[in-house]
């Protein structure tokens, strides 16, 4: 007896979209069932395989996509397979631009490591050096760093990086973007030219694709909703609203059933901090997120809208960079960016994994050339609320 066609294809598509399908191990499976993932992604479907293979690979893709586990699982799996008892030294190492993403990589990697024997760490500036040094000191295998505090840990002789099979370079556009270009060239400098390359990016102009030439070799490339696409699960709203009317209306908006928790982005980091201000005298669970803030503040602003705490994360653009909270139901564009691609950036913190989003933008009269930025670079235009009590 054979299997009709059609039902042979569906059995096939079924069994390509499992996480067993792409060849991660038992011990990894099971972190992913326990994690609550049921499907890859398309980055994960489309990376995984290459990179099991020990390719280079250069990813477009933005966060939100899955991409942390499209990289760190399969060098979890490859380390875990060459795992040798005895003195550890430093295999992977992966980069991040910010304390924050770098601390959300380590996190997602401690949860798929849990049942290996991998040990990992992250290293990043703005805190004390000396328990990163102490846990260094334990051995590593994999490490997450931000690219300042790496230099100026092997620059100490702390760290040894002759050891790296394993190099991500992940959010490569926000470290050019931050200046971290001369860093990161004297980074790779250090590393074996033995070693098997990632590099991600949510864009690929000259600058990144040059710098990709000069990191990776042969890669596979593999490419996720561009960032020009908005993706179709994020409803886009505008209000105009007078300068003077927004702390009101985003009182309004937040009263309105639907919102859980809102992620508002504003300018600056004074602008953040009134915003803040303004809701907790209403009563508002509010904290706000900025370079100003301390370490310690920030991550515990971070976890404490995480674990659903507060009711709203204020945040400048540099300081939001890579956070990611499940189920975010709100992004509220206080003020809208001065680059549109910001735009896109932001409102991808909602519309995570198939959940449905909403993104609200504010534009007052000084910001309709924004607006308009936006809209040519997204190609979807938002609906315009009319009917809210604090128009023009
Ligand atoms: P990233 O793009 O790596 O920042 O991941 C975005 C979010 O998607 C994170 O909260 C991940 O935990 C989550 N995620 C990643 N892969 C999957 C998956 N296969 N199924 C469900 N959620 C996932």
């Amino acid at each position: 007896m054979y299997l009709s066609n059609a039902l042979a294809i569906n059995i096939a598509n079924l069994y390509m979209k499992t996480f067993s399908a792409l060849n991660l191990s038992p011990a990894l499976l099971t972190a992913l069932q326990q994690k609550g993932y049921t499907e890859p992604t398309p980055i994960q479907q489309q990376a995984i395989p290459p990179i099991l293979e020990g390719r280079d690979l250069f990813g477009c893709a933005q966060t939100g996509t899955g991409k942390t586990a499209a990289f760190s699982l399969p060098i979890l799996q490859r380390l875990e397979a060459t795992h040798q008892p005895g003195q550890r030294t430093i295999k992977a190492l992966i980069l991040a631009p910010t304390r924050e993403l770098a601390l959300q990589i380590e996190e997602n990697v401690q949860s798929y490591a849990l049942h290996l024997s991998v040990r990992h760490a992250v290293i990043h500036g703005g805190v004390a050096q000396s328990p990163q040094v102490k846990q260094l000191r334990r051995g590593v295998d994999l490490l997450v760093a931000t690219p300042g505090r790496l230099l100026d840990f092997v620059h100490q002789g702390l760290i040894s990086l002759q050891h790296i099979r394993f190099f991500v370079l992940d959010e490569a556009d926000k470290m050019l973007d931050m200046g971290f270009i001369r860093d990161i060239r004297k980074i790779i400098a250090l590393l074996p030219t033995k070693r098997q390359s990632l590099f991600f990016s949510a864009t690929t102009t000259k600058e990144i694709m040059s710098l990709a030439n000069t990191i990776l070799f042969c890669p596979e490339t593999v490419s996720v909703t561009p960032v020009k696409e908005t993706t179709d699960l994020i409803q886009q709203f505008v209000y105009y609203v007078p300068r003077e009317n927004k702390r009101q209306l985003l009182e309004y908006i937040l009263k309105q059933n639907d919102v859980g928790q809102a992620l508002v982005f504003t300018r600056t980091k004074r602008g953040a901090d009134k915003v803040v201000r303004a809701l907790t005298s209403q009563g508002w669970k509010a904290a706000a997120i900025h370079g100003n803030k301390s370490q310690g503040a920030r991550i515990r602003a971070l976890e404490g809208f995480k674990n659903k705490a507060l009711d709203v994360l204020v945040a400048t653009d540099i300081a939001s960079r890579g956070i990611d909270v499940e189920n975010l139901s709100h992004v509220i564009n206080y003020e809208l960016p001065e680059v549109a691609e910001t735009y896109v950036h932001r409102i991808g913190r909602t519309g995570r994994a198939g959940a449905q989003g909403i993104a609200v933008s504010f534009c007052t009269e000084d910001d309709v050339s924004y607006l308009k930025d936006i809209h040519q670079l997204t190609k979807t235009p938002m609906q315009e609320v009319v009917s809210h009590p604090y128009g023009f």
